[in-house]
């Protein structure tokens, strides 16, 4: 075997300032460097050879935390492990509901919110977050910064509207309401691994009754969302406004294979057929949304997806 497991040449910089990390990727063959999870294996595999690394982990904005104007903001160089035990990332449930299905520990220990949503695999927890939130992504380049939301944002199989030359420096999450429910769930081969098909559901009821939202990963080249707010409502007739978990998953049950027939956009590949990951989309969204409707219900506290 000739595969050398060696990165190809590059040149590294560490620019202090988001000023000057973006002069330096408006070099040709610039690539942005944070928590490293997925590039450097790329690198080492030769999938990708860029010739300059752009470590965005000197620069203190980046690693800001912060809420303002019902937004909880992650900035760039933030590590998914500090937003699942942040308490003002708190405030976003689903997100607390979805990182620990992320990898591993030690992966999310370095792996970063921001550079997951920017590398855009098609079986990652956290565009599907995004993408259900509606969150905003806040981009910078020489002509100044971007608001992005996240249904235009991912185009594609680890494709953004991202520029070479442009950086990614926060993403921006609505905070929950009264009323919100969250939902999460996915299937895998094995803990920490990338998902087969996943689900992330969010339900807002309010005195004009519920609508329900999902997003799905693992089934298409980038995360699909869907307003399923009238296949809520019609289970919700079947069953009563005040069912148990197990009903309303059962009345859910009869909407979710169309669902799947609409969401799932793959012709299968070596790890499921696109048959199996309708079936497991259609088990996901019964029992997310259910438990998403469920919890929308209860009074809403922080900190308790
Ligand atoms: C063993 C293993 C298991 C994993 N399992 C999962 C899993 O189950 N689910 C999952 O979602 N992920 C998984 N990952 C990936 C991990 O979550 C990564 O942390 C994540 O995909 C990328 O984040 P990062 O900060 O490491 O980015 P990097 O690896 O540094 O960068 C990834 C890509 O995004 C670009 N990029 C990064 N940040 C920015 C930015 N701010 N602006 C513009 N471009 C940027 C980089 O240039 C690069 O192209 C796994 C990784 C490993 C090694």
């Amino acid at each position: 075997m000739n595969q050398p497991w060696k990165p190809a040449p590059f040149a590294y910089v560490r620019p202090g300032t988001t000023e000057d990390a973006l002069t330096e990727l408006a070099r040709d063959g610039a690539k942005v460097l944070a928590g490293g999870q997925s590039l450097v294996p790329v690198l080492a595999m030769r999938l990708g050879r860029p010739s300059m690394l752009v470590d965005i982990n000197a620069v203190p904005e980046l690693r800001q935390i912060s809420r303002s104007n019902g937004h909880l903001g992650v900035g760039a160089t933030v590590r998914q492990r500090q937003v699942q035990y942040d308490d003002a990332a708190a405030a976003v449930p689903l997100l607390r509901l979805a990182l620990p299905w992320v990898g591993h520990r030690e992966i999310r220990s370095r792996g970063t919110v921001c550079g997951s949503i920017a590398h855009a695999d098609p079986s990652a927890e956290l565009p599907a977050v995004a993408s259900c939130l509606d969150a905003t992504m806040v981009v910078a380049g020489a002509e100044g910064v971007r608001e992005i939301p996240a249904a235009e944002f991912f185009t594609g199989a680890m494709s953004t509207v991202i520029l070479p030359e442009e950086l990614l420096t926060e993403v921006r999450f609505p905070v929950a309401e009264e009323g919100d429910g969250f939902g999460f769930g996915e299937i895998a081969r094995r803990h920490g691994d990338f998902a087969l098909a996943g689900a992330a559901v969010r339900v807002r009821t309010t005195s004009a009754g519920s609508r329900a939202r999902i997003s799905c990963f693992g089934i298409s080249d980038h995360p699909v969302t869907r307003d399923v707010t009238e296949q809520l409502r019609s289970a919700l007739d079947a069953t009563g406004t005040d069912p148990d978990e197990s009903d309303l998953r059962r009345a859910l049950a009869d909407h979710a294979d169309g669902i799947a027939d609409d969401v799932v956009d793959t012709g299968g590949d070596a790890h499921a057929s696109a048959a199996y990951r309708r079936q497991l989309i259609a088990g996901l969204v019964s029992r997310q949304v259910a438990r998403a409707y469920l919890k929308s219900l209860r009074p809403h506290r922080e900190g308790k997806p």
